[in-house]
């Protein structure tokens, strides 16, 4: 007997197991396949935090993905009834020619990001 699913998912970490999710949801015939169990503490998304931001000095065009992650992982909250985003805002230090700085004005100029800048140390 043969089994055919739409989308495999190797790797069953945060993204692997959030790109299954996805695909589930949308109606795909999935399958996830993980070399250990779900959720275990040997990948790179075991850990008590990670952070997320949308002043994303690396590239602009990452801004959009960055708010459809934080409306995620408010749908994510909603249906585990659980606290799992905090947010904070973000405080970076440069000169202001330096890609950090440069960098999250742009995109938070292009995306509209709540943004406070100075050129002083409070
Ligand atoms: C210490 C640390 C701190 C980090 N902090 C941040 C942060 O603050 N913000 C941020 O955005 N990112 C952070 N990252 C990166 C972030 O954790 C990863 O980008 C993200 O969790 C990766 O998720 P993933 O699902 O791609 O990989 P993983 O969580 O590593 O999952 C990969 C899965 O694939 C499985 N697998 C591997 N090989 C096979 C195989 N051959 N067959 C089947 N299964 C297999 C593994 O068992 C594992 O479960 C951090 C990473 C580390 C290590």
């Amino acid at each position: 007997m043969s089994v055919e699913f739409d989308v495999a998912v190797v790797g069953l970490g945060a993204m692997g197991s959030a790109a299954l999710s996805s695909a589930a949801a949308r109606g795909a015939t999935a399958i996830g396949i993980e070399a250990h169990f779900p959720a275990h503490a040997l990948s790179s998304s075991h850990g008590d935090s990670r952070l997320i931001r949308l002043g994303y000095f690396e590239d602009p065009s990452y801004v959009p993905l960055l708010k459809r992650a934080y409306h995620n992982w408010r749908s994510l909250e909603a249906r585990l009834r659980a606290e799992i985003l905090t947010v904070t805002g973000v405080l970076q230090i440069g000169a202001p020619d330096s890609k950090i700085v440069s960098g999250t004005r742009a995109s938070c100029d292009m995306h509209g990001c709540r943004m406070r800048y100075s050129t002083r140390m409070p």
